[in-house]
């Protein structure tokens, strides 16, 4: 899953480090990051790069440090502020799917970056009083200087399940998914409920079934949708009668096992939870 990045390892300390020209940097409008063309793909800016191509040197960089994997840090470019400036040639803005095209490390730290960069935007102001933020000095946080209000990074839970029944696994497709691959009931837990409530309503709403057995299966962050997901288990409970909610999805049906096509399970617990069905409940991640 995108987290799991072995052998390189994710260090998340909160502490001010000074840039090296080899460290990589977000440069974040709002709702995307500023990525170089390669060939087909993208990848993700280096500090000194971005510094030569405005003619400045490394004591010149406007920035602060986020985390690093293995010895390369992941930096916040200040010097834009949230304002779209023009892309250079040879770079765009993209959206943060587009990390997933990039290797393990790049992917999990750009899209994690780009997450800390999004909470960041939003909360240039207080949101109790109105007075310009600042960012906290001792632990990742937002701070206002005036009514004292600390704002902490936004991550909101999700639940996602493997319904099965039989030799059948539930399955269903978002409306506003743009893969038209079928995947699993999900759905963001709601004020006031549990993991588990959240998972037997998702179900009722989506797909009109009632569902016993709920398991902990297991979690990953989601950084696209400043997420952290929560996957589990269940069995259908009595009728398998779906009656999908065509608000939310444009499909939901009872697929059988060997009528499900393989999933990389790669990036998301979603394709591993479904290939933890279809593999005969073998697989861990
Ligand atoms: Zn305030």
């Amino acid at each position: 899953m995108i987290h799991e990045i072995d052998p390189h390892k994710f260090n998340n300390e909160f502490k001010v480090v000074d840039p090296k020209v080899t460290d990589f940097v977000i440069r974040y409008n709002g709702s995307k990051t500023l990525l170089k063309k390669i060939g087909e793909g993208y990848a993700i800016p280096q500090v000194g790069e971005l510094l030569a191509l405005e003619g400045k040197a490394l004591t010149d960089f406007e920035g602060h440090y986020l985390f690093s994997i293995d010895d390369t840090a992941f930096f916040l470019d200040d010097s834009k502020g949230t304002v779209e400036a023009e892309a250079p040639a040879g770079y765009e803005y993209m959206g943060s799917r587009t990390f997933r095209g990039m290797n393990p490390v790049e992917r999990m730290g750009g899209a994690t970056a780009a997450h800390i960069a999004h909470w960041e935007s939003l909360n240039k102001f207080c949101g109790k009083c109105g007075n310009v933020t600042i960012r906290g000095d001792h632990e990742r946080s937002i701070i206002c200087p005036k009514c004292g209000n600390v704002v902490y990074p936004r991550i909101s839970p999700v639940v996602i399940v493997a319904v099965r029944n039989g030799d059948k696994l539930l399955m269903a497709h978002n409306i506003d998914n743009p893969n038209p691959r079928l995947f699993l009931i999900s759905g963001f837990v709601e004020v006031g409920e549990s993991l588990e409530q959240a998972v037997h309503r998702e179900v009722m709403e989506e797909a009109g079934l009632r569902v016993k057995n709920v398991r902990y299966f297991s979690s990953q962050p989601w950084p696209f949708s400043d997420s952290l997901i929560a996957g589990f288990t269940a069995e259908l409970d009595g009728d398998d009668t779906i009656h999908m909610q065509k608000e939310e999805l444009s499909e939901a049906m009872w697929v059988k096992r060997e009528d499900i096509p393989e999933y990389e399970t790669d990036v998301s617990i979603s394709c591993c939870l479904i290939e933890n069905f279809r593999r005969g409940f073998t697989v861990s991640c």
